[in-house]
């Protein structure tokens, strides 16, 4: 497999000018393949071939634009199979997980494809005639992270692609594996230096931040690396899409029924390991049904199979990345020297892979880091509350504020509770449910801009008025 991997520039495969680096099976500790390590000279190699393939690109019509958009859907869909492989070898998450995502990733490019770029019209009178246009921007950069790497490309890339721009994109360092295939596929389907991918961490990221020849970079990660971007993209007043961590509280009314919401709660909270930046991360519920609550939780989570996500049955599998990891299995070990009770899991499993059970945890204390941080794990803090402003004041008491959800059996109440929750989406009954047609993005410090829909498409545009005299 090692010799299978390449940069992508200018439609030609490049290997790395700084060598190769491993990436790490998280299930086996052993690695997956080498990665080609691309230098800065081949950022700036690919911002050129970007730069030169939108003088056409962005002149392409609206159908053509489509209809690569919908040959590139037929393209991962005909490759599901070998990218779901590669997902789980380097991803963790179960087989069945990974086709998912490649099946979402599909979805997403053609709902992208569909989209319209709309022209508003906003006077047609004797003097004049004003109209709104969207232009695309230029070279877009998309930084990705590691927990649904290739689905969260196709976010990035699809829209900038729908609107006229091109693109150089670098996957995380942890999972590029997936998105260097993918580009490939990609580019059996455009002209050369409409896609291009590099790879790299930190310093290449902080090189795309500063690079002169970007208009735009639509990232998705930490909250502290999009600082980061933030500040290293003014040089050129980038335009950026940031999609940030969250710490989404979830509130359950008195008057919900346990026995309908339980697996819901619980898939929401734990899905793909609980690395999901729209993951249910705060479970605050109401005392008279505290206990049953817990009690179903637990029961699903022993319910599950953990291992590696290639073998049949497996429905769990390991943290991405040995810091992950720790950083999980610390905030569990701080909850519990500070007096709360793990009612399942709580222990890394011995042996090879980064494998941490799904673990619910009760009884913890005011200031407890595993409910004011984000986890980003299979852990579930469940927090017990009598008044609901209570509840509501603590759901807001966060930096982030990238969803919420409310759960109960009257939804016009559910509704009023969930109007009071500062964050970007607000689910009822339901939870990190992303869909193509529903723009999503955070408020406070979970992020800037939105993606999705046609608010989503049109971050990728520069918005042109157009005054005709009479
Ligand atoms: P991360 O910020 O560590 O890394 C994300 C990407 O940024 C990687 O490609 C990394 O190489 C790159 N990077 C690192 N340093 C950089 C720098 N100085 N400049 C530019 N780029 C740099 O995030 P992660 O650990 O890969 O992902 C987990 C985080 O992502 C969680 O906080 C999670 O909530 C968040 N996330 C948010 C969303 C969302 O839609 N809001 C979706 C998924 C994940």
């Amino acid at each position: 497999m090692s010799d299978a991997y390449s940069l992508l520039i200018n439609g030609q495969r490049y290997a790395g000018a700084n060598g190769t680096f491993e990436v790490i099976n998280p299930a086996t500790e052993t690695p997956v393949a080498e990665c080609p390590a691309a230098s800065v000279q081949q950022l700036d190699q690919a911002v050129e071939a970007a730069q030169s393939a939108f003088e056409s690109w962005q002149h392409s019509s609206d159908d053509e634009r489509k209809a690569c958009l919908n040959a590139i859907a037929d393209r991962i869909e005909a490759h599901t199979d070998e990218l779901a492989q590669i997902i789980v070898q380097e991803q963790g998450k179960p087989l069945f997980l990974a086709q998912a995502e490649v099946g979402g990733a599909v979805a997403w490019t053609r709902h992208t494809a569909s989209l319209e770029l709309p022209v508003k019209v906003l006077e047609d009178s004797a003097e004049r005639h004003i109209s709104l246009h969207h232009k695309p921007l230029g070279v877009i950069a998309s930084i990705t992270p590691w927990n649904w790497p290739l689905m969260i490309a196709i976010w990035h890339i699809m829209p900038a692609l729908r609107a006229g721009n091109t693109v150089v994109c670098k996957p995380s360092g942890f999972t590029p594996l997936n998105t260097l295939r993918l580009i490939e596929l990609l580019s059996e389907e455009l002209p050369a230096g409409v896609v291009n991918i590099v790879t790299g961490d930190a310093e290449m990221g902080q090189a795309i931040s500063e690079h002169p020849g970007i208009q735009k970079i639509v990232f998705t990660g930490s909250t502290g690396t999009g600082q980061k971007i933030m500040q290293s993209a003014s040089g050129n007043l980038k335009r950026l899409t940031l999609e940030l961590g969250g710490n989404d509280a979830a509130i359950i009314l008195p008057d919900a029924d346990v026995d309908a919401i339980a697996e819901g709660i619980f898939q929401t909270a734990f899905l793909n390991m609980g690395q999901t930046c729209a993951c249910l991360k705060r479970l605050y519920v109401h005392d008279s049904l505290h206990d049953a609550l817990c009690d179903k939780l637990t029961d699903l989570a022993q319910q599950q199979v953990v291992g590696n996500g290639l073998q049949d049955g497996i429905t769990f599998g390991p943290v991405q990345n040995a810091m992950q990891f720790q950083k999980v299995s610390e905030l569990v070990d701080d909850a519990r020297r500070q007096g709360a009770t793990v009612r399942c899991g709580g222990e890394p499993q011995a042996g090879a892979g980064y494998f941490y059970p799904p673990t619910i945890v009760t009884d913890l204390p005011a200031g407890c880091r595993l409910v004011d941080e984000e986890q980003f794990g299979p852990v579930l803090p469940v927090i017990r509350y009598s008044d609901v402003n209570d509840a509501i004041a603590q759901a807001n008491a966060s930096a982030e504020g990238l969803g919420g959800s409310v759960w109960s059996s009257d939804i016009t109440q559910a509704q009023k509770i969930a109007s009071q929750l500062d964050c970007g989406t607000v689910w009822i009954n339901n939870h990190a449910e992303v869909l193509p047609h529903a723009p999503f993005g955070g408020s406070k410090m979970s992020g800037v801009g939105v993606e999705f829909g046609e608010e989503g498409l049109l971050e990728y545009t520069q918005l042109q008025t157009v005054n005709i005299r009479r």
